[in-house]
């Protein structure tokens, strides 16, 4: 049963098996499980066909690409379905036989085939331009893997389960309400002070109390991680991770860069914003708390009551961004492609995922009438853009969602977040509503600027000096913290401070990995301000970018977005300047 507005109703169980299927397979038979059996006969023939010249590792590689995708979408359905019905146990039993039973296999076995590959004679004599970064990711891949590696990598998983299990278990009870620390933070954006900061001091203590375990797990991470590193010849983690997470365009020196940048031009710019809140608010000091509110008093911003009302929103807005683009969200809505509305059961969180196969995108997440909630909704479209564009391009390596690097799928997500900011008047708000909904945008660009530099500057630290004690490491992360920080003051909070970056999971769960987000966000604020110039020529330079998925290098992918590959001390203040007249222009 389809309702009016488009929107599945996923009480049912959605059936994969109705969508479109206009990329037919070439290799793969059209009856293959996904069960052992049928998946080791593909890998056995992959692993044993004769490649006797170029056209035949050619012909290799693209057979192996759609086997990929296949396997990308399938697990893609099983966690879509378990995230979107956690209180369905056979959704949760087929993905978990998925990650604990075939994810093994198919990791090892891919890995064979990428052995294969690398010691195959014609492999130099493959088009460049269209598999020369594919070679370098393989080539990375195979000279950094160690056997003794693989027992350590599943004692990292098991510690990070251990961090899922300890903060999934945080819990306070809040006005006669047990709630996530997640739940606690909708308090923060409150316009009662005295409430605030009760719910603010309650989630601390809650956290606080778990800090010696949390202090422990990490601590075994990073002694795991070093060893992991000196394993694969290498003298730190750090300069590991640069070369496993296929880092070809920037170095260390490059993010300290970066964090020089973020220092001298937008540290100043947030704690003018925090002055100016401080004074709007008419308090003499900020509190941690106090942060989220709209220092106007207002109350919090509701863009839309239900579901329906937000799918109608966006359509209004993304008709006034670009037909091509529109087109694909009617397709999304059409196809039943979006899982909006929060509900009971329901995993918390927003993402967008590829239906590799298929081509297709799907959206999940949380919506409850936010400011946020529209945020997030044009920010995951900008993703399944991605998607039907790189789609389209019929590329060979299309399995973007494993090959993709974040430092540019973040471009084509945060610039139409904000491009489409621009259309929210009508839409969802009135033209004073639109511009406090833009302000605080641009607001939280220049703090997720600060805090990536935080988290990054960090880490750097940590897998620098892994011999660190637990008060070494606080002493650096405090120092970090102030380096970056806003005027907040921690006065007699000190402790909350010492273990704020025990809250950021990325730290425990996927090292390294968020200073993608700084780098994503120099590009989109650059295609943010070519829209704000040219509409129709940044919206089609967009396109043309983004419909290159991964087959090109990051400045390259920059350059084809119509804009400056960098993200230093001049690009930030470039950035710094637009973000300050912004926020001055909205916030009048
Ligand atoms: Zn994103």
């Amino acid at each position: 049963m389809i309702d009016p507005t488009g929107i599945a109703n996923h009480s049912l169980v959605f059936d994969y098996s109705t969508l479109p299927r206009e990329f037919k397979r070439r290799y793969l038979p059209r009856d293959l499980n996904f069960e052992w059996g049928d998946l080791n006969r593909v890998y056995e023939e992959l692993g044993t066909r004769p490649l006797g010249s170029e056209p035949d590792l050619e012909r290799w590689l693209l057979d192996e690409a759609e086997f990929d995708a296949y396997l990308y979408e399938q697990r893609a359905i099983r966690y879509f379905n378990s995230t979107r019905q956690t209180d369905n146990p056979a959704y949760t039993k087929a993905y978990e036989e998925y990650t604990q039973l075939l994810e093994p296999k198919i990791k090892l076995a891919s890995f064979r085939l990428l052995q294969r590959y690398v010691v195959s004679q014609f492999r130099d004599q493959l088009p460049d331009s269209t598999y020369g970064l594919e070679d370098r990711r393989r080539e990375n891949a195979v000279s950094i893997f160690r056997e003794e590696n693989v027992e350590l990598e599943k004692k990292e998983s098991d510690l990070s389960q251990k961090y899922y299990r300890t903060t999934g278990a945080m819990t306070v009870s809040f006005r006669g309400q047990e709630r996530t620390l997640q739940q606690m933070s909708k308090f923060y954006e409150g316009t009662d002070r005295a409430l605030r900061e009760e719910a603010w001091r309650l989630s601390s203590r809650r956290a606080l109390a778990d800090s010696e375990t949390l202090d422990t797990i990490y601590t075994e991470m990073v002694g795991l991680r070093d060893k992991i590193a000196r394993n694969a010849g290498f003298g730190n983690y750090r300069d590991y991770i640069f070369v496993k997470k296929d880092r070809f365009d920037y170095t260390p020196d490059d993010c300290e860069e970066f964090h020089r940048g973020v220092e001298e031009a937008i540290v100043p710019l947030s704690r003018d914003i925090d002055r100016a809140r401080a004074e709007r608010m008419a308090v003499d000091t900020l509190r941690p708390w106090d942060l989220q509110v709209d220092p106007g008093g207002r109350e919090a911003l509701r863009p839309f009551d239900q579901v329906p009302d937000l799918v109608s929103g966006a359509r209004k807005v993304m008709a006034n961004v670009d037909t091509e683009l529109s087109s694909y969200f009617e397709r999304m809505v059409d196809l039943q492609l979006l899982d909006l509305d929060s509900r009971k059961g329901k995993a918390p969180g927003g993402y967008q995922e590829e239906l590799a196969e298929v081509r297709l995108p799907l959206i999940f997440m949380n919506a409850v009438g936010k400011d946020d909630d529209v945020r997030t909704l044009l920010h995951e479209c900008g993703h399944s853009f991605h998607t039907f564009l790189m789609g389209k391009a019929m590329l060979p390596f299309f399995n973007g969602g494993a090959n993709m690097p974040n430092e540019f799928s973040e471009v084509a997500s945060m610039s139409m977040e904000m491009i489409t900011g621009e259309h929210y008047e009508g839409a969802f708000y009135d033209r004073e509503d639109a511009r406090r909904s833009n302000w605080k945008e641009a607001v939280d660009n220049v703090k997720l600027f600060t805090w990536v530099a935080t988290i990054d500057a960090f880490q750097h630290w940590v897998y620098t000096h892994p011999a660190q004690t637990k008060d070494e490491r606080v002493k650096a992360w405090v120092a970090t913290f102030n380096r970056f920080c806003g005027l907040e003051s921690y006065e007699g909070l000190e402790s909350s401070r010492a273990y704020r970056w025990q809250r950021q999971l990325h730290l425990f769960e996927v090292p390294f990995y968020y200073i993608e987000y700084g780098i994503a966000l120099t590009g989109a604020l650059a295609v943010w301000s070519r829209y704000r110039n040219d509409p129709k020529d940044a919206i089609e330079t967009y396109k043309s970018a983004l419909s290159l998925g991964c087959a090109r290098s990051l400045p390259e992918l920059f350059e084809a977005a119509g804009v400056e590959w960098g993200f230093g001390p001049a690009t930030l203040r470039k950035i710094a300047g637009e973000l300050r007249s912004a926020i001055k222009v909205y916030g009048e």
